[in-house]
């Protein structure tokens, strides 16, 4: 399936090299922060991604939930057009690194092959739209491919894994998705963009792979069975994201990875637990990988994108393999991003 053209005693760097890789989840400093092509305070920037060999990274136009009102619905959708004109200036050449906007899985590939650095958007936070369906387009024209449909705190569109009780959040709203969530989830499909399901609860999740004309991902979560944490799946769901044909993108959150973990003591061991959890459960076919750095996500052995090789050492060590590294640092992501772009209207 792969060409990869690295030998059958795997070199882990060699072939950490050739792959197509895809982190799903990097947030970005707001409203100003240092220059995404400086080696800086960033845990994700063009030099690291460079050296850490990451293709391309989907960053992310979050909004934080505050309490729904016209007003603070305007003002969210005004951030994430804002945030998402600033990520797609990323998307340029400066001295020896060249960045580039993709919008499909195609540019993804061919951003690799090209030696260019990809920079793939999204929103976070289904607030962003306030109420309003058709902001979901202008978010797709600026080249967003996914759409998270809540962060903490119950939306319009859901509720969400961590309810707000300070933004007068019930346990829960909706019981699930509300009526203009599951609307919400035909647009996206018609538009092509995907449905991500990191941080809704279970059932707006269950609802959400149900809903959906096509595979719904979680782009930043990790299992429940390993570590009981609310914005973690369980197997019922990592069932249902494979029944679906979706992918869970294991995310670098040491809270998530650990109970009560700190990101200095948390291991790529503890993170590759997680990854060989839902593979053994689901099949390496719906797992990946996505960062949250920048947002949450980093710990001791994997704190920047510049260290990002040290996961296929241990993916390789742990005996996978080239098939399976691949499908699990883009391929398996990419499988997903073609579904919605063929089903798109
Ligand atoms: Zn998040």
């Amino acid at each position: 399936m792969n060409d990869l053209n690295v030998s059958r005693t795997t070199d882990p760097l060699a072939l950490h090299r050739a792959l197509t890789t895809v982190d799903s989840h990097i947030d970005i400093p707001w409203p100003t922060g240092p220059d995404p092509f400086q080696d800086g305070a960033r845990r994700v920037d063009l030099p690291k991604m460079r050296r850490g060999g990451i293709g391309t990274g989907f960053f992310a136009a979050y909004v934080p939930q505050v309490r729904r009102d016209a007003a603070s619905e305007t003002a969210a959708f005004e951030r994430a057009l804002a945030m998402l004109t600033a990520i797609r200036g990323m998307g340029r050449t400066e001295e020896t690194i060249s960045a580039r906007v993709t919008d499909t899985a195609d540019d993804i590939v061919r951003a690799k092959q090209n030696g260019v650095v990809g920079v793939a958007l999204a929103v976070e936070n289904g607030f962003a739209i306030g109420t309003d369906l058709s902001r979901l387009a202008q978010f797709r024209k600026l080249g967003a491919r996914y759409l998270t449909l809540t962060h903490n705190g119950h939306n319009a569109l859901a509720d969400s894994a961590i309810p707000r009780p300070d933004l007068g959040d019930a346990p829960v709203e909706h019981g699930g998705l509300s009526e203009l969530g599951v609307a919400a989830i035909g647009e996206l499909n018609r538009l092509g963009m995907l449905v991500d399901v990191a941080h809704v609860s279970r059932d707006a999740m269950l609802q959400a792979a149900k809903a959906s004309k096509t595979p719904v991902v979680s782009t930043h979560s990790c299992v429940r069975a390993l570590c009981d944490h609310p914005r973690n799946m369980d197997d019922f769901q990592l069932d249902a994201l494979r029944d679906c044909g979706g992918v869970i993108q294991i995310t670098a959150v040491a809270g998530f990875l650990r109970p009560g973990g700190k990101a200095d003591k948390v291991t790529v061991a503890d993170f590759v637990d997680h990854i060989d959890y839902a593979a053994r459960r689901i099949g390496f076919a719906h797992v990946g990988i996505g960062s949250d750095f920048d947002g949450g996500g980093g710990f001791s052995g994997w704190r920047s994108a510049a260290e990002s090789a040290n996961l296929t050492v241990e993916l390789v060590s742990r005996g996978y393999s080239e098939e399976e590294v691949a499908g699990l640092w883009g391929e398996n992501f990419l499988r997903v991003m073609r579904l919605a772009e063929a089903a798109a209207a």
